[in-house]
């Protein structure tokens, strides 16, 4: 069987840290799952590398948005590495590969009905002679009254038009801005409302999180969104009359799972058609923050290119990580950074500890004690006593050779019932689950040789 293994693209403005690890994880899980049963995996992922946050970051350091965001790709393509994630391909959104996909696509996508043009109001800084898209442009927000950037605000949680905020001033020179009419490109998700329904409840075995957030999204009024943006840095929209415009990132990034695989398929001579078409699983691994882009963005996107694509069949979202009780936050440096880790720990010893106690369904912490308990007390303690004392056992009584024996019905019971067990759990992503029976047989094997008084 054909699976595709997506897991979410990090921006590439900042590096990683451990609420990336342990959001993205259990996609290499999967992929090793899937790999060991024989399936043909396309594992693929890659840096997120056009948008305002990548522009903001190169204007800061002085440098230019390829370059910044090339400086991320590289370190994020290592950390992956070092944490032994099997990618089969992890790209970027600014490689050739990617955008040449990406105008084919939206070209087709232009000729359906759900794609249409509109004049709206941009707003934009006369002294800056710059139009402020996104969170260039800062205010408070006009439902709650707090600080808010571009068309959002981060204090309730409330999505608006830019062009709403109260008293509006750029965030490059403070001025207020002006509007100016312009014309872009919009996608028609409105018209979409039925059919993404109807995609939600054929899927009530997704995790609470991602159908609560979903629903949640339909519920509180879709509206059609913006495909084109008054950008520089992006990629160039395959349209007369669009020259000085760039696709807005949410239109491009989410397709990155259809570029990176098709690279793949065409590496190995096999199907990309196939890999996308009826007979094949698809997941998508991400955090909780990215759920609508992968059950509402995403499914939108292919039905508007038509071509019959796959919609996504599983969704493993996780909650949050938090460092010692408190939000990680880039922002106020509230993080673990994995580039300082990575070479510190065995990665092994890593992932352990974040499929083990990682947010699969709630909020999971992370503290330097629980991580060396979790090191210290099961994974040496229990799970490598277990085979220091198998193999000491073998090597001394047995001169280092497994001798030919008769197997204890109930050890070898115990064992076929364990192996059919976890493969049901990770099927159906429940990893934590399928680690705590695992460490539990560990236990019971550690209890035959101490009642034995074996090793
Ligand atoms: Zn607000
Ligand atoms: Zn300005």
């Amino acid at each position: 069987m054909k699976i595709l293994i997506g897991s979410a693209w990090p921006y590439a403005n900042g590096s990683l840290h451990i609420g990336h690890l342990a959001s993205l994880l259990p996609a290499d899980v999967i992929a090793r799952y899937h790999r060991a049963k024989g399936d043909d995996v396309y594992f693929v992922s890659g840096s997120d590398c056009h948008g305002t946050p990548v522009s903001i970051r190169a204007k800061q350091e002085k440098r230019s948005p390829q370059e910044v965001s090339d400086f991320y790709h590289e370190e994020f393509s290592e950390c992956f590495f070092k944490l032994g994630f099997s990618y089969d391909l992890y790209g970027k959104t600014s490689s050739a590969e990617h955008k040449e996909f990406i105008i084919e696509f939206h070209r087709k996508m232009y000729e359906s009905k759900y794609i249409y043009e509109k004049n709206s109001p941009q707003v934009y800084c006369e002294v800056c002679k710059k139009v402020l898209v996104d969170r260039l442009v800062v205010g408070k927000c006009p439902i709650c009254g707090e600080k808010a950037r571009g068309d959002q605000c981060d204090a309730c949680n409330s999505v608006f038009e830019a062009e709403n905020l109260i008293e509006p001033a750029c965030s490059i020179c403070d001025h207020s801005p002006i509007f100016k009419e312009s014309k872009h490109l919009y996608i028609a998700i409105t018209q979409l409302e039925d059919s993404l329904k109807s995609f939600l409840d054929s899927h009530l075995n997704w995790r609470k999180n991602a159908l609560a957030f979903s629903n949640r999204y339909i519920k509180e009024g879709l509206r059609d969104r913006a495909i084109t943006r008054d950008l520089e840095w992006g990629i160039d929209v395959p349209k007369a009359g669009y020259e000085d415009k760039k696709i807005y990132i949410w239109a491009e990034n989410v397709l990155g799972y259809l570029s990176a695989s098709k690279q793949v398929s065409e590496e190995r001579g096999t199907s990309f058609k196939e890999l996308w078409g009826e007979n094949s699983k698809h997941y998508y691994v991400h955090g909780k923050d990215n759920i609508p882009f992968h059950t509402i963005i995403l499914p939108t996107l292919l039905w508007a290119n038509g071509s019959g694509w796959r919609l996504p069949d599983v969704i493993v979202s996780s909650e949050h990580m938090t460092l010692d009780g408190k939000k990680i936050s880039t922002s106020n440096n509230w993080a673990i950074w994995i580039k300082d880790i990575i070479d510190k720990y065995n990665p092994d010893s890593l992932r352990y500890f974040f499929i083990a106690n990682g947010p699969e369904k709630r909020d999971a912490d992370f503290s330097w004690k629980e991580y060396f308990k979790s090191h210290n007390g099961e994974l040496l303690g229990a799970y490598g006593n277990f085979v220091n004392r198998n193999l000491a056992f073998i090597s001394r009584y047995f001169n280092k050779t497994i001798p030919k024996g008769k197997f204890d019905n109930n050890i070898e019971k115990h064992i076929t019932e364990l192996y059919l067990s976890v493969d049901k759990k990770i099927e159906q992503t429940n990893f934590k689950d399928a680690l705590d029976e695992i460490f539990e047989f560990v236990r019971y094997g550690n209890s035959i040789l101490t009642q034995k008084s074996l090793g």
